[in-house]
């Protein structure tokens, strides 16, 4: 997609930092580096987001992200790693093209916080909606 920055850097019209490439799937170093190393891997096929994906599709990219958190932690002797992916402007996207956030810990003030807002459990209420949402497989 033309008017897409992520198909732009794919195609290397717009510079990245790259940090790994193959064939299905590039990774290159978020701009903003919300902590150190924050990188962001991307399907090489345009895909708006997960929500558009096949399990072929996302299957090739997900495969590739133990590898990458694996590296990105060891040669930045990380302690942990957040790894989060945005799927519509609802849920924080702002590039609508596949991508995963992998973001190396360091400590809790390396610039990333995540809080959950949580309840009390409703056990009635979390079976109920189970079982409006239960599918199988
Ligand atoms: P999201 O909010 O999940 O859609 O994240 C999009 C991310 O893309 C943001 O963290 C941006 O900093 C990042 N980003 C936008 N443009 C570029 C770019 N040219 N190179 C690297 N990262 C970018
Ligand atoms: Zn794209």
């Amino acid at each position: 997609m033309s008017d897409c920055i992520f198909c732009q850097i794919i195609a290397g019209h717009i510079p990245s930092s790259k940090v790994y490439e193959d064939e299905e799937v590039l990774a290159f170093l978020d701009i903003t580096q919300v902590t150190k190393g924050h990188t962001l891997v991307v399907p090489k096929k345009h895909y708006r987001n997960i929500l558009e994906m096949d399990g072929q599709a996302s299957s090739a990219l997900f495969a590739r992200i133990p590898k990458i958190a694996q590296q990105l932690q060891k040669k930045l002797d990380a302690k942990g790693m957040n790894i989060i992916n945005n799927n519509e402007e609802a849920a924080g996207q702002t590039v609508f093209h596949t991508h995963i956030h992998l973001l190396p810990r360091f400590d809790e003030q390396d610039g990333l916080k995540i809080k959950f807002e949580t309840q009390e459990p409703d056990f009635t209420a979390l079976a109920q909606l189970a079982q409006d949402l239960y599918f199988g497989g």
